[in-house]
């Protein structure tokens, strides 16, 4: 059972139970449950005012501010579609979303406006754009910060400050069933087109109680959101978990370490979920010491796999073990994880970690390529039926109906489960390298990569090679003062893996590419 269908009900649950408590901790800011209430009333009843009609979608194209979750609760008070955009998009890129998903409604920091307006199809006017300072809530009492109204070129054009100054509270719209869509959340698209996975209210309060019954969050805990918010990952493992939880979602503009090692001592967090590079990077940073990270006992890591060595060096570090989550923006967020009462089991044939188990109503195959269960250990496609499966991509129905099929959806991902049902990943189908006919899989090799006492972030991917028709090509970044050279990681690696695995090729950069989520992107570097 859940306790909700609709998102706009676990919010309004929150109000009631926290209304004097901190829903937002930016900075030095904190919005309670009850002022964030009344703030996202201002900005849906403008909407509304303004022509916005359910099933309108309201784009977001916004850094990790409090005005993003303000901006979600108003477009589900308008009875709309609350639309993540990634806030390192450009004109073009937001252009081609813009397109898709035709919003009524935008909001923007002051300094993209003009991207933004640029972006919007003329013949679709009239929209309303609102634009917005990352200082406002710093600075709530000086106007001057906020951004300048450049009226004309939209039908309607505000600044946030007026936008908060309409009165009253929005006419409701028709309540939102489960199959209503509440967020519109664009894959980052390694296939080239952008997809729209349309996440019902149903998928979003199924997966804040994961949070909540599975990872064990408790009421009122705060949350540090070190995912960006446009992704599933911050919608749902920070926006939403925060919701059902009543409790306050720290926010800091994007990630940066130390900032987020600092939040964590001051606002005491006791939760987070993020990609692996950030828990890395935090590792990483002159200012960790055990301390800082003293409240911050439930660690998860999704969205990549976790090298096993990073899980055992943080513990060593800070004194607490990362979990396993797995999941994609189409089973927004999670649909396995590993129980905060557990520790993944490890893989002994190739010492990787278990992903999870899958949650609650939910089941997972791993099939052939023709869609057939394979048995128990054998690897193949992970395949996912349950609550939280998004019911398709908005627009796209032949790209729905590739992925979702009778009801269950085909990862792309490569994995196998253990007798005991715990299931773990291989890689992603499409970065397999075919090095001479072997199969080789980079994850294996970027486990053994991490175990390097030099290497702090590694990938691997393959090039094209004349006699093996692809090889194995490794790149890594090194820890700070730490030296090596490129035959000395060859070496390493053909001392502890089979000749076709081991990389040929190493490059030392500075950084590795990582998209703004903090995934390494493995495609930037197969030129
Ligand atoms: P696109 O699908 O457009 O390429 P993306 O890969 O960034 O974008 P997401 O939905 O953010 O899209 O990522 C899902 C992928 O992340 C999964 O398919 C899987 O390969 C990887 N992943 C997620 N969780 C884990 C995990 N716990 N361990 C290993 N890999 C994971």
């Amino acid at each position: 059972t859940q306790d909700y269908t609709d998102a706009l009900a676990m919010f309004r649950s929150a109000v009631v139970r926290a209304s004097n408590r901190p829903a937002i901790l930016y900075f030095d800011a904190a919005i309670t449950y009850a002022e964030l209430d009344r703030l996202s009333d201002s900005l849906a009843t403008f909407l509304i005012e303004r022509g916005f009609a359910k099933g309108d979608r309201f784009a977001i194209y916004l850094q990790n501010v409090p005005q993003f979750v303000i901006a979600i609760v108003a477009a589900w008070k308008a009875g709309g579609i609350a639309v993540a955009v990634n806030p390192m998009n450009r004109v073009r890129e937001i252009g081609v979303l813009f397109a898709d998903c035709t919003p009524r409604a935008v909001i923007c920091h002051g300094s993209t406006y003009e991207q933004t307006v640029a972006a919007l199809d003329p013949a679709l006017r009239p929209q309303i754009v609102i634009t917005t300072s990352a200082l406002a809530f710093q600075t709530r009492n000086d106007p001057r910060l906020f951004a300048e109204v450049k009226p004309g070129r939209v039908a309607h054009t505000a600044d946030f400050e007026t936008v908060m100054a309409e009165a009253g509270k929005p006419t409701p719209p028709p309540r939102s069933g489960a199959n209503d869509i509440a967020f519109l959340v664009y894959t980052s698209g390694t296939t080239g087109v952008p997809k729209g996975a349309m996440s019902t209210h149903g998928n979003v309060t199924f997966n804040a109680q994961t949070y909540r019954d599975w990872i064990g969050l408790d009421e009122g805990a705060p949350l540090l959101g070190i995912a960006p918010l446009f992704h599933i990952t911050g919608l749902i493992g920070h926006v939403a978990a925060a919701f059902i939880t009543a409790a306050p979602l720290i926010l800091a503009y994007r990630f940066e370490a130390g900032v987020m090692l600092d939040a964590i001592e001051e606002h005491k967090a006791a939760f987070t979920i993020g990609a692996i590079t950030a828990f890395i990077a935090m590792m990483n940073h002159p200012s960790a010491v055990p301390a800082k990270l003293g409240t911050l006992t439930k660690i998860y890591s999704g969205g990549a796999p976790i090298p096993p060595s990073v899980v055992v060096a943080f513990r060593e570090k800070f004194g607490h073990y990362i979990h396993n989550g797995y999941g994609l923006t189409e089973t927004n967020s999670p649909s396995h994880v590993v129980p905060l009462s557990r520790e993944a089991p490890v893989d002994p044939a190739s010492g990787a970690l278990a992903i999870g188990v899958p949650v609650y109503n939910t089941t997972s195959w791993i099939c052939d390529d023709d869609g057939k269960p394979v048995p128990i250990g054998e690897v193949g496609e992970i395949v996912t039926q349950g609550p939280m499966v998004v019911p398709g991509y908005w627009n796209k129905p032949d790209k729905t109906a590739e992925a979702i099929r009778a009801g269950r959806f085909h990862t792309g991902d490569v994995g196998f489960m253990d007798r005991h049902g715990w299931f773990y990943l291989v890689d992603r189908k499409k970065d397999m390298i075919n090095a001479a006919g072997y199969k080789v899989w980079p994850r294996e090799v970027e486990d053994v990569l991490y175990t390097h006492p030099s290497v702090r972030e590694a990938a691997v991917v393959g090039v094209p090679d004349s006699y093996r028709g692809e090889t194995v090509k490794a790149v890594i970044s090194l820890k700070p003062g730490a030296t090596t050279t490129p035959e000395a990681i060859i070496a390493f690696c053909k001392e502890r893996m089979a000749a076709y695995k081991y990389p040929r090729e190493v490059a030392i950069i500075d950084d590795l590419p990582k998209t703004v989520t903090g995934k390494i992107l493995r495609r930037e570097l197969r030129g």
